[in-house]
């Protein structure tokens, strides 16, 4: 979609770290990490957000978390854990709406998120 930020970097127009990609989907290092390990997944489908996955687009949620399964074993996260955020619309802290997935690692984390 033009004019979508994430969109822009999987047509490679804008650039990032890559650490992972498949037929379905992409992640990438956040350019503004919150923690050691602060990687963004991506599907290579435009959708805004969780809710506005639809019928046929529901197998994007399946593809997402096979490929989150893959990058903590390949980040060496499974053992000391991780965590992931969907932040969704303004309450949510939304800011770049095209769905991703933060997956945060390497620190032991809080719980305190407002
Ligand atoms: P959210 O606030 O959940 O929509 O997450 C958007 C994320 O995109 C934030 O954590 C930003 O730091 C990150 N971000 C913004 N621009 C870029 C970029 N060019 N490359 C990588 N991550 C980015
Ligand atoms: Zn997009």
């Amino acid at each position: 979609m033009e004019n979508c930020l994430f969109c822009k970097i999987m047509a490679g127009e804008i650039p990032c770290k890559k650490v992972y990609e498949d037929e379905n989907c992409m992640a990438f290092n956040d350019i503004s990490p919150k923690a050691p390990v602060h990687i963004l997944l991506v599907p290579k489908v435009h959708v805004e957000n969780v809710h506005s996955i639809r019928g046929e687009d529901e197998k994007i949620a399946k593809d997402l978390f096979s490929a989150v399964s893959k990058i903590v074993r390949e980040q060496n996260l499974e053992k000391s854990g991780y965590r992931l955020v969907i932040n969704s619309g303004e309450n949510g802290g939304q800011t770049v709406f095209h769905l991703h997935i933060h997956i945060l690692g390497g620190v032991k984390m809080g719980w305190n998120p407002v």
